[in-house]
């Protein structure tokens, strides 16, 4: 027992300027004493509150110290493995969006903003009818899988790009948004941890608690120390002026709104709530929650987040940003990726329309 509090007390010295997280369990409790004492040990990161618990991730020794402490806990490695074995390589990946750019090279570039710790290539995909150029019509981003093992969004990434791609000219909505928004896509910013089905990067740091964070101590809004994939996102951002964004996560079935990093009112919080309400309604299983009213939630009131990508985004580069958790499911069978797509269509349609003025 003593042993293992100096390696705690270790860890927490040598994980206080990353959110590492080596290792992930869910912890099957309601008992308010536990996810106090939980919440309030620096190097731990929780996520996904819901009845009855919540899932927690931190560094080498947690499920040890987990056991020692009794709290009920199982494994999120085990979850879902069956189904991780069915979904494409990042390999893969970049081969089929390589494919959709090479058979509509009018409306489609893709090009890499950086390269993974790892050092695969960071993608991303614009579309648009004016695609060679950087014109004045607004910009519009979508961001997926920057929690590795959170791969729902990604897939419907590459099937929203194809979607767009092949209908451009036959579809009259999609047809709008290629004429009056320049929309890029990334689908995976963490293709590293998606290939090791893990939640961060392959320095095993959250990539969504290591932004600028404008309420804690970590406020500058410089790339030093930061991970190479989170770099990448904040470089890029510099050079657009994106007016409007998502991004996608799984572990839940809810759309987020600002602010996740404080208590405070969200100035614009009437209209991303509006963004919300209607992502939710437009998608049938999100809008039926039991979990949340009307498939929506306040980041801040749902679970504090410090760090994360959508406060960044609004607060440092004037991107207004929403947070969509697509699948309770984080590794549903393969198959069921379809379903997902399907529903979540006509929200993500909808949203891109609402970047245009
Ligand atoms: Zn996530």
């Amino acid at each position: 027992m003593k042993k293992l509090a100096v390696l705690f007390a270790l860890l927490i010295v040598t994980s206080l300027q990353a959110k590492i997280v080596e290792e992930s369990f869910y912890i099957q409790t309601d008992d308010q004493k536990t996810f106090e004492m939980l919440k309030s040990r620096p190097e731990l990161t929780i996520d996904h509150i819901e009845k009855g618990g919540f899932e927690l991730y931190g560094p080498k020794g947690l499920g040890e110290f987990l056991d020692n402490n009794n709290i009920p806990h199982f494994s999120m490695k085990i979850a879902g493995m069956k189904a991780r074995g069915q979904y494409p390589s990042p390999e893969e990946i970049e081969k089929e969006l390589r494919s959709v750019t090479n058979a509509y090279p009018e409306i489609t570039s893709m090009f890499s903003i950086g390269k993974s710790v790892k050092g695969r290539d960071l993608w991303v995909i614009k579309l648009s009818n004016n695609v060679k150029e950087n014109d004045s019509r607004p910009e519009f981003k979508y961001i997926a899988n920057m929690h590795g093992d959170e791969i729902v969004g990604r897939e419907m990434m590459v099937r929203l790009i194809k979607d767009l791609a092949q209908n451009y000219g036959k579809d009259p909505q999609i047809t709008n948004l290629l004429d009056r928004v320049q929309i890029y896509i990334m689908p995976s910013m963490n293709p590293d941890g998606a290939a090791a089905s893990s939640r961060g990067n392959a320095k095993y740091v959250d990539l969504n608690r290591d932004f600028p964070d404008h309420t804690t101590s970590d406020n500058k809004d410089v790339t030093d120390g930061r991970q190479l994939e989170t770099q990448a996102v904040m470089n890029w951002q510099k050079t657009r002026n994106f007016v409007l964004s998502a991004n996608f996560h799984g572990g839940a079935e809810v759309a987020n709104y600002p602010w996740d990093t404080a208590a405070e009112k969200f100035p614009k919080e009437a209209l991303v709530k509006e963004f919300c309400l209607e992502y939710a309604g437009l998608t049938p299983y999100m809008s039926a929650s039991t979990s949340f009213k009307n498939g929506i939630t306040n980041g801040y009131a749902w679970y504090e987040v410090n760090g994360g990508m959508q406060d960044w985004s609004i607060k440092y580069r004037n991107d207004l940003q929403i947070t969509i958790e697509v699948s309770n499911t984080k590794w549903p069978e393969y198959t069921k990726v379809d379903y997902y797509y399907k529903e979540n269509k006509a929200a993500l349609l909808r949203f891109i329309e609402r970047a245009i003025p």
